[in-house]
């Protein structure tokens, strides 16, 4: 019944199951939606998912309203969006009574869980199926299933293989997300991700390469790398992140590259000559911190000290003079005084991210952290998130004056029509520019120059 032959750690998708699917649905014009929360890794399985679907005969509708299918594509990284979720699944209850065909199912790292996967099922029995984030090539077996009336919790790991064959459906035409890496071997102490999405595998370079050569042949000018450590590429396969820096910078028809997420630990100099070196690798990196404490970082297990970290941007700064850097912080980690705040604060200023993620902690149960003893009041986490973020608004708008006459290429992504069509695209350095234009230059690289900064963007004209 299982689509699927496995060789080594990697897996390959064969034809039979999705097309058993399309004999069931076709000429039944069904659609599908999918939501998404989290981060990049989500919005790329989403495109996989997308991409799945399609083969099996269903197309793409604008919203839940009226698809045939509806998936949830979750995250659990923090707490808020977990409640979301179980709202908005709750809301269908109405809709799957109205039109019993309707197919829900779950997916994604929160089903991971074994035990949320299991409560999911029981609190919301009109949900078809969930699957874990691991499982994403089973899809079609899961919708012959539910077409066939059957419920299925499908959460195993397959020895945490990688699924190589698998289509996608782009959202962006101009620009995608390309992973490297899968999973997470850092046990950071408040995360749940190396639990959900188990330990770090990387995908093998040449098939990195040969995907983003495939983009580039589809008129995809602009790739992100994706891992939730892209630094650690290639660990134990005899290539690193350099290497692949190096060789997808020779891909034709590719002009940028970008990756996220880089940890400090794992950022040599032989990676920052790399980024040095290869013309097409943009100029900016999102180097998250978490805190400017060395004794919350040492509990939080990041393995670098602050001033580790201070010298390495310093290091980078050298060798890549316009760098600019982004970063996620957490505030209110257990045990966090004022003092280690106060540092982490210093450390923002210091620094001076164009632009940061910010967090306050949320407890993750089976994780190191969620069991300290020293938690810190909710009131207090979000008097210090505050703080931090009149912080970075004020250092963003700092940076973003920098720009102001700079001159620089952007990748044209979209437009708005209130009036004059304002078009927007973002600087190598990660900066969105506002500017008039006409849409037909929607995918094009633009000259423009910065004529006006606002808080968290910049207006330009183009040349
Ligand atoms: N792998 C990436 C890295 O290490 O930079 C980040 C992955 S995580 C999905 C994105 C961010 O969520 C983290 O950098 C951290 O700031 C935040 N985060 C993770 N667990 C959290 C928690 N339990 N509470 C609050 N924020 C958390
Ligand atoms: Fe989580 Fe740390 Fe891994 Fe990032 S590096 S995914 S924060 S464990």
């Amino acid at each position: 019944m299982q689509a699927k032959q496995i060789e080594s750690n990697r897996i390959t998708l064969q034809k039979g199951m999705a097309r058993e699917v399309f004999e069931l649905v076709k000429d039944r014009n069904r659609t599908y939606f999918v939501e998404t929360y989290g981060c990049q890794m989500n919005v790329r399985d989403s495109e996989t998912i997308a991409g799945l679907l399609q083969k099996m005969g269903y197309s793409p509708s604008e919203s839940k309203d009226g698809a045939n299918v509806i998936l949830f594509n979750t995250c659990c990284v923090r707490d808020h969006a977990e409640k979301r979720l179980l709202a908005n699944i709750g809301a269908l209850k109405e809709r799957k009574e109205e039109d019993p065909g309707l197919i829900i199912g779950i997916c994604g790292c929160m089903m991971q869980q074994q035990d949320v996967a299991k409560k999911v099922m029981r609190r919301f029995p009109f949900v078809n199926f969930v699957f874990g984030t691991n499982v994403l090539w089973r899809l079609p077996e899961l919708m012959f299933s539910a077409l066939n009336g059957e419920r299925l919790i499908l959460t195993e790991e397959e020895g945490f293989a990688i699924c190589e064959s698998l289509p996608a459906l782009r959202s962006n035409p101009f620009s995608a997300f390309v992973n490297i890496t899968f999973g997470c071997d850092n046990f950071c102490s408040y995360c749940i991700v190396p639990y959900v999405r188990g330990r770090e595998r990387s995908r093998a370079l040449s098939e990195v390469v040969a995907e983003v050569r495939a983009l580039a042949e589809q008129g995809i000018t602009e790739v992100t790398l994706l891992g939730q450590n892209v630094n650690s590429y290639g660990k134990g396969m005899g290539v690193d992140f350099a290497d692949l820096l190096h060789a997808v910078n020779g891909v034709d028809g590719i002009r940028r590259i970008r990756y996220m997420s880089s940890h400090p630990k794992d950022l040599t100099p032989r990676l920052m000559a790399a980024i040095a070196e290869n013309d097409k690798v943009c100029h900016h990196m999102h180097l998250p911190v978490q805190s400017g404490s060395t004794t919350i970082l040492e509990r939080m297990n990041r393995r670098y000290t602050r001033e580790g970290y201070l010298h390495l941007v310093e290091d980078l700064r050298g060798m890549v003079p316009d760098i600019e850097l982004t970063t996620d912080v957490i505030v209110g980690f257990p045990g966090e005084t004022d003092r280690d705040f106060q540092d982490t604060l210093s450390l923002m200023d210091q620094v001076g991210y164009a632009a940061a993620f910010t967090f306050k902690y949320s407890p993750r149960k089976g994780t190191l952290a969620a069991g300290a003893e020293d938690q810190i009041p909710e009131a207090v986490k979000k008097e210090r998130l505050k703080k931090l973020n009149e912080l970075q608004g004020r250092k963003t708008a700092e940076n973003n004056l920098k720009y102001l006459g700079h001159r620089g290429e952007v990748l044209v992504e979209g437009f708005d029509r209130r009036g004059e069509t304002i078009l927007f695209g973002k600087l190598g350095v990660f900066k969105m520019v506002y500017f008039p234009g006409d849409e037909k230059l929607l995918g094009t690289y633009q000259t423009v120059t910065v004529t006006e900064c606002a808080r968290n963007s910049l207006l330009g004209r183009m040349e």
